[in-house]
């Protein structure tokens, strides 16, 4: 299994894209953020409510509990998929060195981190219009991405609603901590002699074309 990492800033469409690629590859597309959102449903659980504070913020989850879903998630895929793509993890050097360490035991290592490339203001544009299916995760634009019939999911007919942390409130900091912790894994990945930029500005299909070339090179 190909084991590929996916970087690049809030709005900058490694969901949407991941999305896409499911569609045409073998691929797995773990998704930190929906595994997240998914577990900080239970609103009886003082964990799950602090989880859910702190991605309404755009704070980073902490890396214990990240990362042991992250080490479930692989030990479930093991095989089966010919790539395994990360998306939203690794969000620091913490949890870089982690992956690393974790996938040494099993003589794997990342193979490939494609960087996501869009401008700040681009950024900003997207994830304030942004909308999603809470039932099942298909994301949407009120200007560039419009469902079918207003407010309603193309895919399972669930309601779409703005995310808390995509409040334009929240957005800035999310831009704050992407730049403060996670944006030097670009660095990081360069060193390793894996990282492949891609220009994520364009039509979504053509971005996951781009993306779908880098991964298989
Ligand atoms: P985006 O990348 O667009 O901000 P995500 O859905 O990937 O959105 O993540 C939403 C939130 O989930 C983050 O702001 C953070 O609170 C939390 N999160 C996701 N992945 C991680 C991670 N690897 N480490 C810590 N927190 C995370």
């Amino acid at each position: 299994m190909k084991i590929v990492v996916i970087l690049g800033a809030p709005g900058s469409g490694k969901g949407t894209v991941a999305s896409r690629l499911v569609k045409s590859l073998p691929l797995r597309h773990v998704s930190t953020g929906d595994l997240l959102r998914a577990a900080a449903k239970n609103a009886d659980s003082p964990l799950a409510k602090s989880v859910a504070e702190t991605m309404r913020k755009g704070e980073l989850v902490s890396d214990e509990i990240v990362g042991a879903l992250v080490v479930e998630q692989l030990a479930k895929s093991k095989g089966d998929y010919e790539y395994f793509l990360l998306d939203g993890y690794p969000r620091n050097e913490k949890q870089a060195a982690f992956l690393e360490a974790e996938l040494a035991k099993g003589g794997e290592k990342v193979a490939k981190a494609v960087w996501l490339e869009v401008p700040e203001e681009v950024l900003v544009g997207r994830l304030s219009g942004r909308r999603t299916c809470p039932k099942c995760g298909a994301g949407y634009h009120v200007e560039t991405m419009k469902p079918k019939v207003d407010g309603i999911c193309d895919a399972c007919g669930g309601a779409l609603v703005q995310r808390p942390d995509d409040a334009p409130e929240n957005v800035a900091n999310r831009l704050k901590v992407y730049h403060a912790k996670t944006a030097s894994l670009l660095g990081w990945y360069e060193g390793k002699g894996v990282l492949s930029r891609v220009c994520g500005v364009g039509e979504a299909d053509a971005v996951a074309a781009a993306v779908a070339k880098a991964i298989s090179e």
